[in-house]
């Protein structure tokens, strides 16, 4: 249909169009008020009968009556009000009513005035014309996709987003992006003295982790690369004298975007020097987020206290004010590395009693309980359908159980045992794993395996936990502590729960299984790469097994986790250049590295001070302040699953000539 739509408003022109009626559209008065401003002071503009003007587009289809019309102008906060104008008003003006479509552009101006009100309304006021201007005139597809734009503007051809972005909810939503942006600027430059500096987009072509876009030149073979972040010029600007560097970034990655991903975002960079502990970036780093979510969404952040309470951040000067939780035990606990702790359920481990023996790199038998989940009366027959199916897990399930009786408390490990998922390691006790699970009807158990140090992240009871949380909206939320009293029912979609997740492995094995949808992923211990990037230091306790057991070398690498979401991710660096050529050398095994990151080696060597930053992913911190779940809706002109961008409709192909110019031979072309 839209194909159509889009042929239809293709219109051919041999002539200059009309001068008087194309000029005029270039002469009209500036809007003197906006809807807001004149609701807000609505009685001094009826009582002194000020003269207004309110430009915008026509919001929605005129009513033409014989005594009096009505019009509806949509302003640039995308508020809507109504004008009028009788039968007493000039012909000009009526006739200019008659013609109106929506989404055109007009100019309207005339005076204020109470509006009869309708059952249900408040206080409002309407406008009585005396002018209308219409400065462009929209084309046929417009009244067509009128029902669309006012029932879900979402749904609007993404070729026309210019006509969803008008809406109020993609005009509220690049609002807020614009004032994070700016808050985060004053909190960055006025507040810790930062300097804004923009990188150069095109760059060279480096592996970090992700595929590059590579940008042909004219000089053969030679190509730039642009950046999948600002990291390697941010350290060489740590060697370059500043201190403090930050910058909203635009960056690059050439990657799966089937999940809410853009193959290119923005990132809120940062970088200081003689910093020589990870809290100095994360105090700076609070002191953004905090103050985003409290001057804009007006909330405070919660954190997590010692005994698993929420519990409002304090402004201590010297701390950090989020909590800190270990790689290794949000692996365990919440089978994750960036787990929502706004639920508190986590997951025992059965290792004592049993072992998995379906897979030998695969141990650790866990559980998890999801306590009092039904009605024990209403013995339903299976778990719900979210939490088995097998579409909602990319590798094994866990197995799942509904506890109704007594019975069911005990039955389901002979079951695990009859199935050969695991072994009794000889020493079950009942007593003591009844103790540890405390089964009861109306319970649900999950029971799955995974590895000692777990490298699948989520792994698949991860993956039940974050079905578990979708499926009963508000359940096993924690309690927030204020003073003496713990608050258990609080609307948990509006509160906001931080923490820091630290002491990462450095490195991973490299994953070489052949079936992505195998049940048990596989790696190869013999060839390892950075879980952050190559440029991360280790932890001092750590330093020897560098060269012994790499593997169980801890990263000095942070990560902010909100609501469970990624928010941002850092680590102090590498500053030392004999140290950074080792990792390269002899940990990863990057045999190019002198002409991949030479640069970043010598930048290193000439006096680089010590240094660590962070980059917190802007598009999704902006998703998460306006309350959706895509970061499509806070991106003007975002591209589709496939990259494209449909307003502009790229990529495209080059013509012949170009390609020569640039040295490419394109494969269609060498058949
Ligand atoms: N450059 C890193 C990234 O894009 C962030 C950092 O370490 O500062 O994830």
């Amino acid at each position: 249909m839209y194909q159509t739509l889009a042929r239809t408003s293709r219109r051919y022109l041999s002539k200059l169009p009309d001068k008087t009626s194309t000029l005029a559209k270039f002469n009209f008065p500036l809007a003197t008020s906006t809807i807001k401003s004149v609701t807000e002071n609505i009685h001094e503009f009826i009582n002194h009968k000020q003269k207004v003007t309110l430009n915008g587009h026509i919001h929605r289809k005129a009513r033409i009556r014989p005594t009096l019309s009505f019009g509806f102008l949509r302003d640039c906060n995308g508020e809507v009000v109504q004008f009028v104008a009788n039968a007493a008003t000039n012909d000009k003006v009526m006739d200019t009513m008659k013609k109106l479509t929506v989404e055109e552009s007009v100019s309207i101006t005339g005076f204020a005035q109470q509006k009869q009100l309708r059952k249900g309304e408040t206080e409002s006021w309407e406008l009585a014309l005396e002018d209308i201007q219409i400065l462009n005139s929209s084309n046929i597809d417009a009244p067509r996709l009128e029902k669309l734009k006012q029932a879900r503007p979402e749904d609007l051809p993404p070729q026309f987003r210019y006509l969803q972005l008008r809406t109020p909810f993609y005009q509220n939503a690049l609002r807020v992006r614009s004032k994070i942006a700016q808050l985060i600027r004053k909190v960055l430059v006025d507040g810790h003295d930062f300097v804004e500096i923009e990188t150069p987009l095109l760059f060279k072509s480096t592996p970090e982790g992700a595929r590059e876009f590579l940008v042909p030149t004219r000089s053969p073979n030679q190509f730039y690369a642009l950046p999948q972040s600002p990291q390697q010029y941010k350290q060489i600007l740590m060697s370059s004298g500043f201190t403090k560097y930050f910058q909203i970034a635009k960056c690059f990655r050439d990657e799966d975007l089937r999940s809410d991903r853009q193959p290119e975002f923005t990132q809120v960079d940062l970088e200081m020097s003689f910093v020589n502990s990870s809290d100095q970036v994360m105090r700076v780093v609070e002191d953004v987020v905090l103050s985003i979510w409290g001057k804009i969404k007006q909330t405070s952040m919660y954190t997590l206290n010692e005994s698993g309470e929420l519990v409002e951040t304090e402004s201590d000067a010297n701390a950090t004010r989020l909590s800190k939780l270990d790689y290794l035990t949000a692996l365990q606990k919440y089978g994750i590395d960036k787990p929502d702790l706004r639920s508190k359920i986590s997951f025992e481990s059965l290792e004592d009693f049993f072992v998995a023996t379906e897979n030998n790199d695969f141990p650790v038998v866990e559980a998890c309980v999801l306590r009092g989940a039904f009605d024990p009366k209403l013995q339903p027959s299976k778990p719900p359908k979210s939490l088995t199916s097998e579409l909602n897990y990319s590798r094994r399930r866990p197995y799942v159980f509904i506890i109704k009786s007594e019975n069911d408390t005990k039955t389901w490990y002979e079951q695990l045992v009859k199935k050969g998922f695991m072994r009794n390691k000889g020493n079950l006790s009942e007593d003591n794993l009844c103790r540890r699970l405390s089964l009861n009807p109306g319970d649900i158990l999950a029971v799955s395996s995974r590895s000692h140090l777990p490298y699948e992240n989520p792994t698949p009871l991860g993956k039940f936990r974050q079905l578990a949380i979708l499926e009963f909206p508000g359940k096993w939320q924690r309690p927030i502590r204020r003073g003496n009293d713990l608050v258990d029912s609080y609307n948990s979609d509006e509160t906001v729960v931080g923490t820091w997740v630290v002491d990462f492995p450095l490195f991973n094995p490299v994953e070489v299984s052949e079936d992505t949808n195998a049940p048990y992923p596989k790696y190869d211990k013999s060839q390892l790469e950075s879980t952050h990037h190559p440029f991360t230091m280790c932890k001092s306790e750590d330093y020897n097994l560098l060269e012994t057991a790499p593997l169980k070398v801890k990263g000095e690498h942070y990560d902010l986790v909100v609501n469970g979401v990624e928010v941002g991710g850092g680590s102090r660096r590498i500053h030392d250049a004999a140290l950074q050529q080792y990792i390269f050398e002899e940990v990863l095994h990057v045999k190019n590295y002198q002409q991949l990151f030479g640069h970043l080696l010598k930048a290193l060597s000439m006096g680089c001070p010590p240094h660590a930053g962070l980059a917190m992913g802007f598009d999704r911190l902006c998703a998460m302040v306006v309350g959706t779940s895509s970061i499509k809706d806070v991106i003007a002109f975002p591209k589709n699953q496939s990259g494209s961008d449909r307003v502009v409709e790229s990529p495209t192909t080059v013509d012949e000539k170009t390609l020569n110019e640039y040295f490419i031979t394109t494969i269609d072309s060498c058949k």
